[in-house]
């Protein structure tokens, strides 16, 4: 993919996150990466989605130096170059404050995947991030982060691309995908999952997860070697 044609996918996968109500005001921020020049485009910092443009993303490198843009980038940026440099395997990043996601993110708890459209998106709960201390907040917040995201999925030994999405304790979901779009995708996936939980644990509050046999025949049937979910390409 050339960098105009990233930059078009950015901007799109942006304006997704407004059109899909995951991001009201300037609550989120999507970003993708070219891994040949190593470029991340990024969303401009505080700037309403009606009045983006393809032009006004930032382009870093992956230390976080500005190489192209006239604005200041997302504030979040330093939590999604964390996420790029330690996860070669995806190519975008999402971020915003939608209600359920946030609910749960609030709560400290897991998304407990209760149905067959969360183990379509993901093999189990979706993680909720552990809490940065006082020094870690006032260190370097956003990167710190990104270094928690990183931290429990090492401990815990998931893949990215097998749980694309976390909720962080008190604060919100992160997404990511093989793209920018796949990234808006699983945010939307995601608030949806988490929307779903809700509703169900409200009918039901001792509602126990689905048992492991349909989990693992949903996701294998949508993802990996033997999937037969969709068309053949
Ligand atoms: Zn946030």
């Amino acid at each position: 993919m050339s960098l105009p044609e990233l930059r078009e996918e950015v901007f799109r996968a942006n304006l997704e996150l407004a059109d899909n109500g995951l991001a009201p005001l300037t609550w989120g921020n999507a970003s993708g990466i070219d891994r040949e020049t190593g470029l991340v485009l990024i969303k401009p910092s505080g700037v309403a989605y009606n009045l983006l443009r393809p032009e006004d993303l930032v382009a870093l490198a992956l230390d976080g130096k500005i190489v192209e843009g006239r604005l200041r980038p997302s504030s979040d940026a330093p939590t999604h170059l964390a996420l790029y440099r330690a996860w070669p395997e995806i190519g975008g990043v999402v971020h915003t404050h939608s209600i359920f996601a946030v609910s749960f993110a609030q709560a400290g708890r897991p998304i407990p995947c209760l149905g067959t459209t969360h183990a379509d998106f993901c093999p189990g709960n979706v993680p909720c991030v552990r809490a940065l201390s006082k020094m870690e907040v006032e260190e370097d917040y956003e990167a710190n982060t990104g270094k928690a995201i990183i931290e429990d999925y090492q401990k815990a030994g998931l893949k990215p691309l097998e749980y694309p999405g976390a909720v962080l304790s008190r604060h919100g979901p992160f997404a990511w995908g093989a793209t920018a779009g796949a990234a808006a995708a699983n945010a939307l996936i995601l608030e949806n999952i988490a929307r779903m939980a809700c509703l169900s644990l409200d009918l039901n509050p001792g509602l126990g997860p689905i048992p492991e046999y349909i989990i693992q025949k949903h996701y294998r049937r949508k993802h990996g070697p033997d999937a037969y979910y969709g068309q053949k390409r």
